[in-house]
């Protein structure tokens, strides 16, 4: 199934022409300047808002041995990210914060942003995104822990259905130490107090 999914998904004119055939269905009149080359942008747009689905299995990211034995806690936060609701196919947004615990292995800093980049640009869930991002990192640099926290808004909650405009969701995730039941607490409540409060996510 998957296979079959894959192999049409790369037929971009058709699927221009099944958009066509789709927004001719809605009723829109598909002569009208502003719409006549909307099928094409919009095939367009997939390929590029759902580019992870395509690319291959994993982000390409680089890491490094660490030589310096570097340990304490690496955290980027802020990180902006967009993706698309598996279940509605409109935006979710927001921000993600990440942190691991450096062991054996280290990454560019850029490349820990480049890693929910990636796993976002495809359907999604939220809960997916952050698992999956967590579990990348986690195998990739092997380190003592991963802890993953996104906050996004979520437009098919917005602006359809309960229509509650500007609500957060927050997932969160964690691998290694982070959820060590001695000293998880205070990997926790470091990587917490330094990604404070809730605030960066456009609204
Ligand atoms: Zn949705």
């Amino acid at each position: 199934m998957a296979k079959r999914l894959k192999r049409k998904a790369r037929d971009w004119p058709e699927i221009e022409r099944q958009l066509a055939r789709l927004f001719d269905l809605l009723g829109l009149d598909l002569s009208q300047p502003e719409l006549v080359r909307t099928p094409g942008r919009v095939a367009r747009m997939y390929k590029e808002i759902f580019a992870g689905h395509y690319t291959g299995q994993e982000p390409k990211i680089t890491v490094f041995p660490n030589d310096k034995k570097y340990t304490s806690m690496v955290i980027v936060r802020d990180v902006p990210f967009y993706s698309v609701c598996a279940h509605h196919i409109i935006p979710f947004f927001g921000v993600g914060h990440m942190a691991y615990l450096p062991a054996a292995r280290i990454a560019g800093l850029s490349k820990l942003a480049r890693t929910l980049e990636f796993f976002a640009r495809r359907p999604q869930v939220q809960e997916r995104l952050t698992e999956q991002v967590a579990d990348f990192l986690n195998r990739k640099l092997e380190p003592r822990g991963v802890m993953v926290v996104l906050e996004a808004r979520h437009l098919c909650m917005e602006m359809r259905g309960v229509e509650k405009p500007g609500s957060l969701t927050v997932t969160s995730t964690m691998r290694g130490l982070f959820e060590d039941s001695a000293e998880g607490g205070r990997f926790r409540m470091e990587f917490m107090n330094h990604i404070g409060r809730a605030g960066s996510v456009p609204r």
